[in-house]
């Protein structure tokens, strides 16, 4: 893969971890760790299989800032991004995009892939987005340290959980693989497509996004090549772009007035949902992590109320229905 312009350097995790510790240790970065609750549960795809989400508590999420809808203002924090959170002034082809600190990170080294120039947070990302964020995942993938796993997500549209306006893509680590194995990576270790029309296609062979339709809600994943070097910018390309032809079919389908999805990547698979409503009950704010099995709240009474009522009439509630047998083909949209 050509990767000129987006190549990162051997010590970049080192760089991260190292700029992170300064950054918590002089507050530009807020995050109380200490405080973190996670709780690993369990939950139902069909009789035979199931996956895991988290439900977190943690506090200092209740200082991020929420719909910051407002372009090029002073409020825009990735205008100008704080000094001592900027992990890299330039990068990408046409040193157009940064990398900087999540100033409100939900775990250890949250940072975030921005643009330099505004672009808006509701347009699709772009081939050369794609292949940044690939290229950072996979440089990533080989300098962590063992048993850690990173992804990418981003969040599009303005029911997407999204707070700010100006474009970014953010990169966590995963809980340990020992508790929690996402719905996307069971689905795709068991083949849970059982839909399609021809039974016997497996993901890894599929060039359509695939869905599995016990899922109360619509999901479409397309696996990459399991060779690395068969990952370019246009495989990418077209992976996403078959993905939000679906997600904008589904959207249309019910008639949503907006074009909002959540986004996830790894080195492994994409994952795309079409969006709904931003938040459950008017009060439980649901991005791409919610979306992918990671549930983030701010206050005791969120989390009581997500134990409560699981993460299956959630997202049900916040995504939309399953498409179940509709058949998508290529004038779909
Ligand atoms: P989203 O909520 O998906 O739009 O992501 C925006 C992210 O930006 C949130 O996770 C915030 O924690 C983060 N954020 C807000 N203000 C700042 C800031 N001044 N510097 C860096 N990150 C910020």
């Amino acid at each position: 893969m050509s990767n000129e312009g987006y190549d990162l350097r051997d010590d970049f995790y080192e760089t991260l971890s190292k700029k992170y510790d300064d950054a918590l240790i002089s507050k530009h970065i807020l995050y109380n760790g200490e405080s973190v609750v996670n709780e690993i549960i369990q939950f139902p795809i069909d009789d035979k299989h199931s996956a895991n989400a988290q439900l977190t508590l943690l506090t200092s999420l209740m200082h991020r800032p929420e719909n910051n809808n407002k372009k090029n203002s002073e409020n825009n924090p990735f205008e100008k991004p704080e000094p001592e959170l900027t992990i890299l002034d330039d990068y990408g082809a046409n040193k157009e995009l940064k990398l900087v600190f999540n100033k409100y990170p939900v775990n250890s080294k949250h940072f975030l892939l921005v643009t330099k120039k505004y672009s808006s947070q509701n347009s699709p990302l772009l081939p050369t987005e794609l292949l940044a964020t690939y290229t950072i995942l996979e440089k990533l993938d080989k300098l962590k340290p063992e048993g850690e796993d990173w992804f990418a997500f981003y969040n599009c549209g303005p029911e997407s959980g999204a707070s700010q306006a100006h474009k970014h893509i953010q990169f966590m680590t995963l809980p340990p693989k020992q508790e929690f194995i996402s719905y996307p990576e069971i689905l795709i270790e068991n083949n849970l497509f059982e839909n399609n029309a021809n039974n016997k296609l497996h993901i890894q062979d599929a060039n359509e996004p695939l869905e599995n339709k016990n899922l109360p809600f619509s999901q479409f994943i397309m696996k990459l090549p399991k060779n690395k070097d068969e990952i370019t910018e246009d495989v990418l390309t077209k992976s996403f772009t078959s993905l939000l032809q679906h997600t904008l079919t589904v959207l249309r389908n019910n008639e949503t007035k907006h074009i909002s999805y959540n986004f996830v990547m790894t080195t492994e698979f994409m994952l795309m949902v079409p969006r709904s409503k931003s938040k459950f009950d008017d009060q439980i704010g649901i991005n791409s992590c919610g979306v992918y099995g990671l549930l983030l709240c701010k206050n005791q009474e969120l989390f009581n109320t997500v134990r409560e009522v699981g993460i299956l009439k959630i997202l049900q509630e916040v995504c939309l229905p399953n498409s179940g047998e509709f058949k998508f083909d290529e004038y779909s949209y």
